[in-house]
């Protein structure tokens, strides 16, 4: 597949040691540099002040592994982790074994083994949770949610009001911004007023920040901040380093005359004689659908776009303008990262990294 050249774009993809063992894997090769996720949580460290930073873990660390996340940003001094639902918080325990790990969910039915078992803080969020955890838990720690606008999780002010004299001793009294991603929205000026009324004088830790509005500034960060997206390389960190590569490799290449339609559908249709590589990944990968006739893949420096709709197991692409085809393109990379992808499919960078599946060969590197 190679001519003398394409030097430069062959070697940019030349797949590193232990190839043979990940050339048999199916889909590809996920890249995940737990290095890069360090220097993003040192970075917001460092812009939060005073307040301590903590890290979400939630839904396997944001689809790149909550064990070794944890792991690498336990050993960075991370002393704070969460998670969605109790049974993510194993995996956080194992990795973490002297952290704090507080659960968003809260204390739902069934969840007393495994909050006691792994030493876990449910964010309480409701009056019948409140009851839940006194019964199966006593004197275990929790946390309070309050909501403050947001209208999802967390404690409403009337139930808040009724309980608040016995709700003594919480570890963290925190809520979540709705708008954060938008600093001119006033939600959050609205949500920050709530959260002080709602808050002042209970004399817990208190939170209100995840990424967006740990950059919302100083007022917004209380005792506490709990970045997700910004540690993983994703808006609205702008400053943050990039952590995964996706590469996909070639299964064949194809020349198709003028006029000839490809994939389901036949929604792209050739304009000119043209050259189809099929790549093996799908939308069963996290490849959405939406990408269909709109992303673009990379060979080296240069793009070529998608030709058609993406398959479940399979993408076609346009690579008639390529001097020579490498032996795998790339999907995620310098040329594009997780928000520049999930703009072309209409999403967003958080959707892209949670959907990445589990058949690709994950090289970790820099733990
Ligand atoms: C997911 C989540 C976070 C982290 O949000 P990012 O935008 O990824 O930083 C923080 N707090 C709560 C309650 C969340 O649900």
């Amino acid at each position: 597949m190679r001519n003398p050249g394409s030097h430069r774009a062959a070697d940019a993809l030349t797949p590193p040691p232990r190839a043979a063992k990940t050339a048999r894997m199916a889909t590809g090769t996920l890249h995940i540099d737990l290095g890069a996720v360090r220097r993003n949580w040192r970075a917001l460290d460092r812009l939060s002040g005073g307040a301590e930073c903590g890290a979400v873990v939630k839904a396997d660390g944001y689809g790149l592994g909550a064990g070794p996340v944890a792991r690498a940003l336990a050993a960075e001094g991370a002393r704070t982790f969460f998670v969605a639902v109790a049974s993510e918080g194993a995996a956080v325990r194992a990795a973490a074994p002297d952290a704090r790990v507080f659960v968003f969910s809260g204390h739902m039915a069934g969840d007393a083994a495994s909050l006691r078992g792994h030493g876990l803080i449910p964010l309480i969020n409701s009056p019948e949770q409140w009851r839940r955890h006194r019964e199966a838990l006593p004197g275990h720690p929790f946390g309070v949610q309050v909501d403050t606008g947001m209208g999802r999780l967390g404690l409403q002010p009337s139930d808040w009001a009724a309980l608040r004299g016995e709700m003594t001793g919480a570890a963290l009294a925190m809520s979540h911004l709705a708008c954060a991603d938008a600093p001119d929205d006033p939600a959050n000026d609205a949500q920050l007023r709530a959260f002080r009324a709602m808050t002042e004088g209970m004399g817990a830790p208190r939170s209100l920040a995840a990424t967006g509005g740990t950059l919302l500034g100083p007022a917004f960060r209380f005792d506490l901040v709990r970045p997700g997206i910004g540690l993983y390389g994703g808006l609205p960190f702008g400053g943050a380093e990039p952590v995964v590569r996706l590469s996909v490799p070639v299964v064949q290449v194809r020349d198709v005359p003028e006029g000839a339609g490809v994939g389901y559908g036949m929604t792209w249709r050739a304009r000119r004689p043209s050259r189809i590589a099929t790549l093996s990944a799908g939308y069963a990968d996290g490849l959405i659908r939406a990408m269909g006739n709109r992303a673009r893949l990379w060979a080296g420096d240069r793009a070529v776009p998608l030709a058609g709709r993406v398959s479940m197991d399979l993408l076609t692409a346009d690579v008639t303008d390529l001097p020579d085809v490498p032996e795998a393109l790339e999907v995620l990379g310098p040329h594009q990262g997780v928000d520049a992808l999930a703009e072309a499919a209409g999403t967003i960078g958080y959707e892209i990294l949670t959907a990445l599946g589990p058949r690709y060969a994950r090289r970790i590197v820099g733990t």
